[in-house]
């Protein structure tokens, strides 16, 4: 993780932050935002910069199961954070070093959306096709 203090700077000088916005090292980003004009303000937490505070402090509250990393599935590219995240879980290097690593490389580009298999009922010998999709079960 960045030390606090650049971490700090460097999530100051962001206008907006969202999820998977790679302005820190969490492995999990997450931000939130609640905005009340009748009290004329907005509030944002970086949640999972939180969390790593807390587990630093609360070590006991926090558990990490390990599984082997998937490969790419998603419709769209993979956004460079995860991709980042992942390539850092699995050659075991902090997220930093692989983004330098990987700094000119393409993440994995999105899969095309396999076309979904019918449900297919056998009534009486005959194949009838249900989009279920369109059913309404009462
Ligand atoms: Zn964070």
């Amino acid at each position: 993780m960045l030390a606090l203090e650049q971490a700090i700077q460097i999530i100051q000088s962001q206008e907006v932050w969202n999820v998977n916005d790679d302005l820190c090292d969490c492995t999990y980003q997450r931000a939130g935002y609640w905005n009340n004009p009748y009290i004329g303000e907005t509030l944002e937490i970086r949640f999972c910069c939180v969390w790593a505070e807390f587990e630093k402090q609360w070590p006991q509250f926090f558990r990490r199961t390990q599984i082997e990393p998937a490969a790419w599935n998603g419709g769209a590219d993979m956004p460079r954070s995860i991709w980042h995240r992942q390539m850092a879980a699995i050659e075991e290097v902090s997220i930093p070093a692989i983004r330098e690593v990987y700094r000119d490389a393409d993440a994995p580009k999105g899969v095309p959306v396999k076309e979904k298999l019918p449900f297919v009922l056998l009534v009486n010998g005959t194949e009838v096709v249900v989009d279920l999709a369109k059913m309404r079960i009462r």
